[in-house]
C-alpha cells in the first residue's frame, strides 16, 4: 500500500522483534494535530503508523524500532509493550472530543496495513489488541465503536459470538468461585488481573476493558452471562 513518509524522532531500540499489534485512536480534534504531536520531540510519543479518516496512511517510525505509544501497560506477563509491538494510531476525536464511528475507508486501510505488517512479522490473532486492553482504566482507545468484528472477519484478531442462553451476572461486591474463575480467565487471556475471588474495583476496571473490545454493547464493568461466555469462547479461540 502507499505510505506517506512522516518520520518521527521519538523511538529507541527494541528488545525483541514485534509479535503484537496495538491499535489506538488519536483522541485529538484533528488528524493533522495528532500527526504533529507524534512527531514533536518534546511530546516524547509516537507510533509506527497513523491512519487518517480518508484512508491515507502515514509512516512515522520504522517497524524495527521501538515507538512510544503504549506507556505503562501489561499483557501476558509483558510490561514493556512498546518493545514487542507495532503501534497504529487511528484518527478519531475519541471520548474526550466527540467519539464517532470509524469511516469505511479508514477501516479498509487499517485492514490492508495489518495484512502487510503481518506479512513481515509473526503476529498471532490473539495479540492484536487495543490500547485499552494493555492499559485498562488508564486508556479507552480505540473504544467500543471500533469494528473488531469486521477486523476479525477480514482475518485479523479474535472475535466470538455469544451463546444462546448466558448465565448469571457477576458484579462489584460478589465473592466466590465464579468470581475467581472469571478473574483467572481474564488473567489467562492476558489482562493484569490477579485472581482473588472478590469482585473489587480492579476487577470491574478489567471487565470494562474486556467489554470495550469484545462486548461493546455493554461497557459497564458488570460481568453478565454474555460477557463471561465470550471470555470462555475467546480462551478457546486463543488456545
Ligand atoms: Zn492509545
Amino acid at each position: 500500500m502507499d505510505l506517506i513518509p512522516a518520520p518521527s524522532p521519538n523511538f529507541d531500540a527494541r528488545k525483541a522483534p514485534p509479535d503484537m499489534i496495538v491499535l489506538h485512536y488519536t483522541g485529538m480534534r484533528g488528524g493533522e494535530a495528532a500527526l504533529a504531536r507524534l512527531r514533536d520531540p518534546a511530546a516524547k510519543v509516537s507510533a509506527h503508523y497513523l491512519v487518517e479518516e480518508d484512508g491515507r496512511v502515514f509512516s512515522l517510525v520504522a517497524e524495527e524500532r521501538r515507538a512510544w505509544h503504549a506507556g505503562k501497560s501489561f499483557w501476558r506477563g509483558e510490561n514493556d509493550i512498546n518493545s514487542v509491538s507495532i503501534g497504529v494510531e487511528i484518527v478519531n476525536p475519541g471520548h474526550e472530543f466527540g467519539y464517532r464511528p470509524f469511516p469505511d475507508a479508514q477501516i479498509a486501510a487499517v485492514i490492508e496495513l495489518l495484512g502487510e505488517v503481518r506479512g513481515r512479522w509473526d503476529v498471532a490473532d490473539a495479540r492484536i489488541l487495543g490500547h485499552s486492553d494493555v492499559a485498562p482504566g488508564r486508556k479507552q482507545d480505540p473504544g467500543e465503536l471500533f469494528p473488531w468484528k469486521r477486523l476479525a472477519e477480514a482475518g485479523h484478531g479474535l472475535w466470538v459470538e455469544p451463546p444462546a442462553s448466558p448465565g448469571a451476572p457477576l458484579s462489584l461486591g460478589d465473592e466466590g468461585t465464579g468470581v475467581f474463575a472469571l478473574q483467572a480467565g481474564l488473567t489467562r487471556l492476558g489482562y493484569d488481573s490477579a485472581p482473588s475471588g472478590r469482585f473489587d474495583e480492579g476487577t470491574a476496571t478489567i471487565v470494562e476493558a474486556f467489554q470495550r473490545h469484545w462486548r461493546p454493547a455493554r461497557v459497564d464493568g458488570v460481568a453478565d452471562g454474555e460477557t463471561r461466555a465470550r471470555l470462555v469462547n475467546l480462551l478457546r479461540a486463543a488456545a
